[in-house]
């Protein structure tokens, strides 16, 4: 039988792969490249092409791809063949360094916010060594970077490989003053967890809803949902099981980690957890994850849901990225270490965190920002919108004695003094007993648990990169100019935990009066849909802190600005526009049918016995036929609320309409419509339930 290490990594080519079929010299060339950021010499970019290529084709590969990742939030590719004719009549295969480094695509209907005109629609794609180039079906695909002709990228790639890089610098900086000289580079690392839901293809095909939105607009609550628990962590359905097996292989083969897998909270709903690695791969992989559940799925009869929150009333998706930083020499940052001059450096990391996090709360609301994750932030199965950190007591415990100068209680000398005392062991909070809080503390890590799951997990990384980048920069230019480091860094931890402590909370998230503390008495943002964080995108400190770093020029952030509120306006327009067609054609339809059949049953009864009340039948008739019209009359209003959108002023206005006036008509035809499904008999309802959704893999 073949076991997993037979096969992982088969369709990758990977370091082990480039090692056994590049020469030395062109093998220690590209590492450089690789491990260094070193540019690439073009006859060793030829040399890897063809290398490549052979490897493709013997495993079968006709075609390649330049695989990239533009501001749609799914993945692009268009294949190019590998054949060229050969003057004999046949064909060979060919495959160029040109071809590899740079592409093409003829890719003008991709968003770019105004940063290509039409002319010049093309823009080109870039190779990314750092990712290793992968086969999926029959192609080749070449992870790249793409931008425009004028070099803005119209991408998520390029700034989180500029927010990697702005990070490693100001790291670097630091690191150096703690007097480590042979650190060569620090990336940051990321395991996302990513949930779920799976429901039958039947299910799927009969609701527009979920074939053109991805979730249901309508469905009242079924009898039972998750009330139980009885679905977490339980045990694993025999279909579900078949499906999870041939998932983890094909991402195996791909050369993803996935390693955990379990049921989650609401029926139906999984969770798939690889093992953690650089950002820029974990992002690629997460795309291809996310790209191989919906396959898969296919494949056994089955549609993966990635949708937030396709359930309303059952916990939505969403996606844990966990987060730390870790130089080339194996240290992870963010873990306390063994001795008291380790400690230091783990408490000034820690603090750039805290700092980051409390100075830029909005950029980390604005990476996470769609219509479907406004849905789920807030209600009260996931974190608030409002942005906090969790740290667990031993360390808030620490960081209270530095702040006061008090003892701490695990240390015996008078006080916790930086550089001389070592800190007590922190228990890692594997547990969730934490899931309230949207940015926590779990010993060497940090879990930002606000992303959607259908969120490409580039945008939160890209502000989580800079925003600490920032962070260090700020404590390094002080440091360096110090006069004494060690008064200077402990001054430096003292005031960082004095300044922005606010952002520190350990006690439950989903409490509304915990809303309340957040923003009246601590000060802190609460943005509570993306038409109310997006335009910060463009605030001054923002846009000063992600050019300053390199991150985003001013033109790219307004282009990404312009296009995630697009975004917001098109999607919700989109369910707005399907509510109104499903409301009007099949659902007031099937309740006049019902309403109809419920009549004449009444008249006929009458007719055989006059004194029959048919209380049920005038009650039912009555309240159903006042539901038609409300339907009725509430889909008009949101149909006509869709035209006078289309008069707003500008994107921002747009989606503040969006926010302000399509939303909420769409809750009240929601409502109506729900009541119906609840008094109306089950066979005359015209498309699936939720129950019958919902536990429908069996
Ligand atoms: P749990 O959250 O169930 O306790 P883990 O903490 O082991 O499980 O892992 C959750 C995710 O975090 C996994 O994807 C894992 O690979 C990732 N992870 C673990 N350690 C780190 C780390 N140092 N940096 C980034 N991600 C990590
Ligand atoms: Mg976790």
């Amino acid at each position: 039988m073949k076991t997993v290490s037979d096969y992982f990594g088969s369709m990758v080519f990977d370091d082990r792969i480039m090692k056994s079929v590049l020469s030395a010299k062109v093998y220690a060339s590209l590492k450089h490249t690789i491990d260094e950021g070193a540019a690439l010499d073009p006859e060793v970019a030829d040399a890897v092409a063809n290398a490549m290529k052979d490897w493709a084709v013997a495993k079968g590969a006709t075609h390649f791809t330049h695989w990239f990742q533009p501001l749609t939030g799914i993945t692009a590719e268009k294949h190019d063949g590998f054949i060229v004719p050969s003057p004999d009549g046949g064909v060979i295969m060919e495959f160029s360094g040109k071809e590899l480094i740079k592409g093409e695509p003829d890719a003008s209907s991709f968003p770019s916010g105004g940063l290509r005109a039409t002319f010049e629609a093309r823009g080109y794609t870039a190779w990314d060594p750092t990712s290793y180039a992968f086969i999926k079906g029959k192609t080749l695909c070449i992870p790249t970077a793409f931008c425009s002709y004028g070099g803005h990228a119209l991408d998520k790639k390029t700034p989180l490989l500029r927010s990697m890089e702005a990070l490693n610098r100001q790291a670097l900086r630091v690191l150096r003053l703690f007097g480590n000289r042979t650190v060569k580079r620090v990336s940051s690392s990321v395991g996302p967890e990513q949930e779920y839901f799976l429901i039958t293809k039947e299910m799927y095909d009969a609701r527009p809803d979920l074939r053109f939105c991805g979730r249901t607009l309508f469905g009242a609550k079924p009898p039972k949902g998750q009330e139980m628990d009885d679905h977490y962590f339980g045990a694993i359905k025999p279909r579900v099981a078949a499906y999870m097996e041939e998932l983890n292989e094909e991402l195996w083969k791909l050369g993803i980690m996935a390693k955990t897998e379990h049921n989650e909270v609401a029926p139906a709903q999984h969770e798939l957890a690889p093992i953690y690695t650089t950002t820029n791969v974990a992002t690629d992989h997460n795309q291809l994850t996310m790209e191989m559940m919906q396959k898969v799925a296919s494949r056994h009869g089955l549609v993966c849901l990635l949708h937030e929150k396709p359930f309303a009333g059952v916990n939505g998706s969403g996606k844990h990225n966990n987060w730390s930083i870790s130089t080339d020499e194996g240290q992870n940052l963010l873990s306390p270490g063994e001795t008291p001059h380790e400690n230091a450096q783990f408490l000034l990391f820690l603090c750039a965190v805290i700092k980051a996090v409390d100075d830029y709360q909005d950029l980390l609301r604005i990476s996470v920002a769609t219509a479907g994750n406004d849905h789920r932030l807030g209600a009260n199965e996931a974190p608030p919108a409002v942005i906090s950190m969790f740290l667990g007591d031993e360390l808030n415990a620490v960081l209270e004695a530095i702040e006061t100068d008090t003892p701490y209680k695990g240390v015996e000398k008078t006080q916790m003094k930086l550089g001389v005392d070592v800190l007590p062991k922190f228990n890692r909070d594997t547990t969730d007993r934490n899931r309230t809080s949207p940015f926590a503390f779990t010993g060497n890590k940090f879990e930002f648990r606000m992303l959607g799951s259908s969120n490409s997990i580039a945008c939160a990384n890209i502000m989580l990169n800079s925003a600490v980048a920032e962070s260090l920069r700020v404590y390094a230019d002080r440091l360096e100019g110090a006069a004494d480091f060690d008064t200077a860094l402990h001054d430096l931890i003292k005031n960082t935990i004095k300044e922005h402590k606010r952002i520190i909370f350990n006690g439950n998230g989903y409490d509304d009066a915990w809303i309340k503390e957040a923003t009246e008495v601590r000060g802190l943002m609460n943005y509570r849909t993306t038409a109310d964080c997006m335009p910060h995108l463009l605030d001054k400190k923002n846009v000063d802190m992600l050019t300053l770093h390199k991150v985003f020029t001013v033109e790219e952030l307004r282009s990404r600005c312009e296009i995630m509120l697009e975004n917001y306006c098109k999607t919700v327009t989109i369910e707005a526009n399907t509510m109104v067609d499903m409301a009007k054609t099949l659902i007031a339809p099937a309740i006049e049918k019902f309403a109809a059949d419920v009549a004449s049953n009444a008249a006929a009864k009458k007719a055989l016995d006059a004194s029959l009340a048919c209380a049920y039948e005038k009650e039912t008739v009555k309240k159903l036929s006042e539901l038609t019209d409300t339907v009725i009359s509430k889909a008009e209003e949101l149909q006509n609320a869709g035209i006078v959108l289309r008069g707003a002023d500008g994107i921002i206005a747009e989606s503040e309409m969006i926010r302000d006036l399509i939303l909420p008509k769409m809750c009240e035809l929601r409502v109506a419509c729900d009541e119906a499904e609840t008094i109306t008999a089950k066979s005359y309802w015209p498309f699936p339930t939720y129950s019958d959704i919902l536990f429908s893999v069996r």
